[in-house]
């Protein structure tokens, strides 16, 4: 009998999941449910679209077709709101019953809710879903002002995009540093710069300590340092945790994330999760973790996949690898990035251009997390070696070296 396959999520984990089991179950049947209102789309562009810049087309990542070619049932705006894993099905926010014979998980993330007083006022903002950008959108055509709240990835393209479209921006970042851990000093030193160079007004060490209002509106921001910005518009990307509050009586596993073994599957079998809502084990921490990138999710999904199905299992491997470009700096995120393990030596090697350089984490001899700005042709090479855990040749010299050594690591690493 055909096996009845059952996704929740339509993200790139879900979706590159659908299509990998009709690769290898051409019987199958396949059913997606998904929260969302339009198909699977390139959600880092979200920012851009939240301010006018791309179409809704411009983000689809897949052509309308496509569902019915792979014979993938996508139903969307609907919630999955219970598991009942005794009987296997999954219940939806409009009443219906989904059953299954496979599960996979793949929800992703959702924003936090915002801690602060005064949060619900008109005129403040988180992102994550589709609806939300469209949202800001709208407001974003009468604002002259906004308040971007968040060093981290997310908070940083805001800004910029904000910025591009006109705005007065005033960014407001908790700690001294930008996308703390991942970014070292001197990466956000050029960031800071950059975004002085585009017009950016950069306030670190600060927070929001309440929003105040008139008329249910937002009127002024006042900072835990003292400051008061009046401002009708205020952008929150204060981080986001993995969307599995539905599952509190499924008997499943979860910790940050729905924990899931190297095949992806969860404590219980023939339920999978990928993505953003799982907690996967990453060979460089050695731990479980939630790894929150395209590239990851997308690795992921494929995985959970072929596992799903059955036959030939495969293990998953992958450290984290985030691209991140400010302005015209573009950087790259690889295993650790910055974060100092115990035990671990941080260096860097840079050369003539001071906007090209590597930081690497070494540990015991192999290099287990970098920070890459510029030099994107090293970027799947040092990928590679990370995840793999490869000797480089002469490591200890160069470390010597430090500074003049950036063209030697490049050569070295081209050619072993
Ligand atoms: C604004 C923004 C910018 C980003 N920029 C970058 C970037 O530059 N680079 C990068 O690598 N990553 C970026 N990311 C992260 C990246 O988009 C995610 O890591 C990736 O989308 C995760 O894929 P996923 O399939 O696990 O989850 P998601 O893409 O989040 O998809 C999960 C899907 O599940 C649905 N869902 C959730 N709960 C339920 C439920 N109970 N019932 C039904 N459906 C449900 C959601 O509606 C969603 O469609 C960004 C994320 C955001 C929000």
């Amino acid at each position: 009998m055909a096996t009845n396959y059952l996704i929740i999520g339509s993200g790139p984990a879900g979706i590159t999941a659908a299509e990998n089991i009709r690769t290898l179950d051409n019987r199958g049947k396949i059913t997606v449910i998904s929260e969302e209102r339009v198909p699977m789309f390139y959600r880092p562009r979200i920012p851009e679209y939240a301010v006018g810049k791309l179409e809704i087309e411009d983000l689809m990542v897949k052509k309308m077709d496509f569902y019915d070619q792979k014979r993938i049932k996508l139903h969307l705006k609907v919630k999955a709101v219970r598991l009942d894993r005794e009987r296997k099905f999954v219940e939806t926010s409009d009443g219906q019953k989904y059953g299954y014979d496979k599960l996979l998980i793949a929800t992703g993330i959702a924003p936090i809710k915002p801690p602060y007083p005064g949060s619900v006022l008109n005129g403040i903002f988180t992102m994550h879903y589709l609806f939300q950008a469209e949202t800001i959108k709208s407001f974003v055509k009468e604002a002259r002002h906004v308040v971007v709240v968040g060093g981290g990835l997310l908070g940083m393209d805001m800004a910029e995009e904000l910025k591009k479209m006109g705005l007065e921006v005033d960014f407001l970042v908790r700690r001294q540093v930008f996308g703390d851990p991942f970014f070292d000093e001197y990466g956000c030193k050029l960031i800071k710069e950059e975004f002085d160079r585009i017009g950016v007004r950069v306030f670190t060490g600060t927070e929001v300590q309440t929003f105040e209002g008139v008329d249910g509106k937002l009127a002024k921001i006042m900072t835990k340092d003292g400051r008061e910005i009046k401002s009708s518009f205020c952008f929150l990307s204060i981080g986001g945790s993995p969307s599995v509050d539905w599952l509190g009586e499924s008997g499943l596993k979860i910790d940050k994330g729905i924990l899931v073994d190297k095949h992806l599957q969860s404590t219980r079998e023939g339920i999978f999760s990928a993505g953003n809502s799982a907690q996967i084990f990453d060979p460089i921490l050695r731990k479980q973790i939630v790894q929150t990138n395209w590239f990851n999710a997308i690795t992921q999904g494929h995985i959970a996949g072929n596992n799903i199905v059955g036959g030939k299992l495969i293990e998953y491997k992958s450290t984290t690898k985030y691209l991140k470009k400010v302005g015209t700096l573009s950087f790259n995120l690889i295993g650790l990035g910055n974060v100092l393990v115990e035990g671990g030596l941080r260096v860097y090697f840079k050369g003539a251009n001071p906007r090209e350089y590597i930081l690497i984490t070494v540990k015991e001899g192999v290099v287990v997390g970098a920070v890459v700005c510029g030099l994107p042709m090293i970027i799947l090479k040092l990928k590679d070696t990370i995840e793999k855990q490869k000797v480089i040749p002469n490591l200890e010299k160069l470390i010597e070296q430090k500074e003049g050594a950036l063209d030697a690591f490049l050569k070295i690493l081209t050619y072993f």
